[in-house]
Parts: C-alpha cells; sequence; structure tokens
C-alpha cells in the first residue's frame, strides 16, 4: 500500500531491496502496489475467518494461506533476531517483559524512571483513558520508592490537584521534572510550564463537570501486571457518564 509509512522509501531503496534479494536467490517478483481495500483484506481474513482457526502462526497472502515460504521466512533464528533488532529501534522491551514476568512492577517502574520523556499529564481519548499521568514532583523525589515516583493519575483533575498540593509549599526556582529543570519564575509560570512542556491540562472546558475531582475519588492501584488502562476511577467515570447524558440536548450548561 503506498501509505505514509513509505514517505522516506525512494527508488534507490527498492532497487537495494531488488539487490538483497537476487542475493539470496529470490527474483523475478514484481513490484506493485495494493489499494487500501486490498491492503486490509488479508488482516481482516487473519483476524476474523473462522474457518483458519485452526491455522494459528501460518503465513497469510491475498487472503490465503501461503504454503510455499521461503526458508528464511520461517527461520525462527532470524525471526529472533529481527525481534530483538526492532526492539533496539524503539528503544523499547520493558512492557513485554513486564507482561511475561520477567519484570516485576517495582523494576518496570525504574525503567520508566531511566527513560523518562517529555509527557507528564495524561493521556485520553474520548473518555478513555490512553495512558496514566505522571506527577513531575514526585517523579524527581528521590525519597520515594520507584513505584512511588511513577504514580499513576487517571484523571486530569485529580493529578492538578495533587500538583496544587505541591505548588502550595511555593514554587520551585526550576522545574522539578528530571529531564526538564528549566527555571521558573513563580506559581502560575510553574502551572502554565506544566501545560505547555509536559502536557498536564486541565480537563476540557466545554462542558459541565468543571468541579475538579477530589484525591479521594481517584482508585490508586500498585498494579503488578503493568495494566493501567482498567483502573480508571469508578467515581469518576460515573461522573463523566453523568456528565454526558446532561450535555445531550438543547440544556446544555457551559461555565
Ligand atoms: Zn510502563
Ligand atoms: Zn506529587
Ligand atoms: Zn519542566
Amino acid at each position: 500500500m503506498n501509505t505514509n509509512l513509505g514517505r522516506h522509501w525512494d527508488e534507490d531503496s527498492l532497487a537495494t531491496l531488488q539487490a538483497q534479494d537476487n542475493k539470496v536467490g529470490y527474483s523475478g517478483w514484481e513490484f506493485r502496489y495494493k489499494t487500501l481495500s486490498q491492503g486490509c483484506a488479508t488482516h481482516i481474513v487473519a483476524a476474523f475467518d473462522p474457518t483458519i482457526s485452526g491455522y494459528n502462526g501460518l503465513y497469510l497472502e491475498d487472503c490465503t494461506i501461503f504454503k510455499t515460504l521461503q526458508s528464511w521466512a520461517s527461520d525462527p533464528e532470524a525471526a529472533k533476531k529481527l525481534w530483538t533488532f526492532s526492539e533496539k529501534l524503539v528503544g523499547e522491551n520493558s512492557h513485554a517483559n513486564v507482561r511475561n514476568g520477567v519484570l516485576n512492577w517495582s523494576n518496570h517502574c525504574k525503567w520508566h524512571l531511566e527513560n523518562l520523556t517529555m509527557r507528564c499529564g495524561l493521556l485520553t481519548f474520548g473518555y478513555t483513558l490512553a495512558i496514566a499521568g505522571y506527577c513531575p514532583f514526585c517523579v524527581s523525589d528521590e525519597t520515594l520508592s520507584p513505584s512511588q515516583r511513577m504514580q499513576q493519575w487517571m484523571t486530569k483533575s485529580t493529578l492538578l490537584n495533587h500538583i496544587d498540593k505541591h505548588l502550595e509549599t511555593g514554587a520551585k526556582k526550576e522545574c522539578p521534572y528530571p529531564p526538564c529543570r528549566v527555571a521558573l519564575m513563580n506559581v502560575a509560570d510553574s502551572r502554565a510550564h506544566f501545560q505547555d512542556a509536559h502536557c498536564i491540562e486541565e480537563p476540557r472546558s466545554n462542558c459541565v463537570s468543571r468541579k475538579r475531582k477530589s484525591e479521594d475519588h481517584e482508585e490508586y492501584v500498585q498494579d503488578t501486571n503493568g495494566e493501567t488502562l482498567k483502573y480508571v476511577s469508578k467515581k469518576a467515570k460515573n461522573e463523566d457518564e453523568k456528565v454526558q447524558g446532561r450535555i445531550v440536548g438543547p440544556t446544555t450548561v457551559i461555565r
């Protein structure tokens, strides 16, 4: 498929690939793009066709099981190499290790502490939490345990209220977040900085539930499997649902 994924792909890349193929004795194939629907079709068959459920692990091409694989395409050693190499490229294997039980939660948090990105704020998609938020003050506090430092905040308002408590003791001269440390002037400056540089946002302001939820509504869970999504505060979720119900219709309240 000719998608944006190939935006760095040029004539030379194709030539290099073909030369590599010739080298391993695999030649004569014709390069052609598929359309979007053609490109999706095999994936859809793989995901939903009940007749292939007995063939787990086999390779599909053009919506059918492809049996005459080249030896290098089914070589477990090569597969392992490719997997490890891909992990290196994206700099990530920690989540898989937690899932597989190789890493425990505390070590996983340590890994995150060593690989901090600038984002601290949580990321939601619609009403669904995609990535939990972190407190830039707690993350920087080396007197806390790794899992305390990486405490996960599930709603924007509880994270903001928590950060406000840190700010009540007066703004720091610099941003506490380890990979940042820019100079800050006052509390208002700090708040603006947290929003701009670390994506710690106010809850959406175009619906009724503007009151920030209190910290008690957060169900903080010391997770042992590294799965965060199912721990969204039940109470917060109910409130969101209530709000969703109320903003439908002509009597939308905007504060
Ligand atoms: Zn993680
Ligand atoms: Zn904190
Ligand atoms: Zn900062």
